[in-house]
């Protein structure tokens, strides 16, 4: 059967496109691919996302923007895409071969964790993020630590400053892969430390963070924080597409909405390696929807 729409992800772009697609009456298919929901859903507490004045838990916002895509039309597969042809119109998941006219690929980007002990245990509600711009605001006058040197932990510690009594950088080099107006930013911030040629070995704490076991040089020490912040880059998934769409060095699509191939929209974090948030990965959802229709009606 030859799909109208199908949309690779079912994260908040791949939803929201879902949901302006199925009410142009589309009937888009979401392939949802092996994180149903997408992240956010893996988190409790989300505060940022607008009409929800008392916050709302990251699995019940995403299960309701599923209900809502469904309601117009949408249908679902529980499958993941692990070869494309684009420019054939044609998806394979497993042996399961799928035609469409349009697609919409909103596969995400998922953050770099660490290799280390407590970093896996501790996230969460727990005290480890990847997000400063989501989760900042928890550690109202705490001393937290970010891990990381570029752009990201950069602008991650600037920003917890705004919360923070102090932010400690961990850095592994001794400087800065940040752009120099960032690293200066940093360096002249009263409320940041940097320890350079620094390595994280364990995120400690039982319920909550406590502190971090770290290592400079022959040196070790715990530094005491209630939050740690991993700013150690994304990686998008975007590599089955890798030799039919352009991406920058980091693997995101260089296109946002439509790409080179007709008929090929990007939306969400794939693309997006500067605000990563689910509000603009569903206004890009929404965005690629309409884009799509309007493909779908003049071609
Ligand atoms: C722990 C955590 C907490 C966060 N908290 C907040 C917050 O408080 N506020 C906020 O605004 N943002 C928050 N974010 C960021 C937010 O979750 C993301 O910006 C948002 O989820 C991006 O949506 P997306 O649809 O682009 O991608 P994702 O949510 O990553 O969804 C990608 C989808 O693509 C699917 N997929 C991937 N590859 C394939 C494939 N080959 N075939 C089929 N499907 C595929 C996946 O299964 C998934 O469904 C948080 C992120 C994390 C990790």
């Amino acid at each position: 059967m030859l799909e109208q729409l199908v949309i690779i992800g079912s994260g908040c772009a791949g939803l929201t496109a879902a949901i302006y697609a199925a009410r142009a009456n589309l009937a888009p298919l979401v392939i949802e691919g092996n994180q149903p929901l997408g992240q956010l859903s893996t988190t409790s507490e989300i505060e940022n996302f607008p009409g929800f004045p008392e916050g709302i838990n990251g699995y019940e916002l995403m299960e309701r923007l599923r209900q809502q895509a469904e309601r117009f039309g949408t249908h679902f597969l529980s499958a993941h895409v692990d070869r494309a042809e684009l420019r054939e119109k044609c998806l394979y998941c497993g042996d399961q071969k799928i035609q469409y006219r349009a697609t919409i690929i909103a596969t995400g980007a998922e953050p770099r964790m660490l290799n280390i002990r407590g970093g896996r245990e501790c996230f969460g509600g727990k005290g480890v993020s990847v997000c400063a711009t989501c989760d900042g605001a928890f550690f109202k006058n705490r001393e937290v630590v970010v891990i990381g040197g570029g752009d990201s932990a950069c602008e991650e510690a600037n920003f917890l400053t705004h919360f923070c009594s102090k932010v400690t950088i961990i850095h592994r080099r001794d400087q800065f892969r940040a752009s120099k107006i960032m690293a200066e930013r940093v360096l002249n911030s009263p409320k940041i430390e940097v320890l350079w040629n620094t390595v994280p070995l364990k995120i400690c704490g039982d319920q909550k963070v406590t502190h971090v076991r770290v290592r400079s040089g022959d040196r070790e020490q715990d530094l005491q924080c209630s939050g740690v912040f991993l700013a150690i880059g994304h990686i998008p998934n975007t590599t089955i597409f890798k030799d039919q769409l352009s991406l920058d060095a980091n693997g995101y699509f260089t296109s946002i909405g439509a790409t080179e191939i007709p008929g090929v929209f990007t939306a969400g974090d794939c693309c997006d390696a500067h605000y990563r948030q689910a509000i603009t990965a569903a206004g890009m959802g929404a965005a690629a929807a309409i884009l799509a229709e309007r493909f779908l009606l003049s071609s």
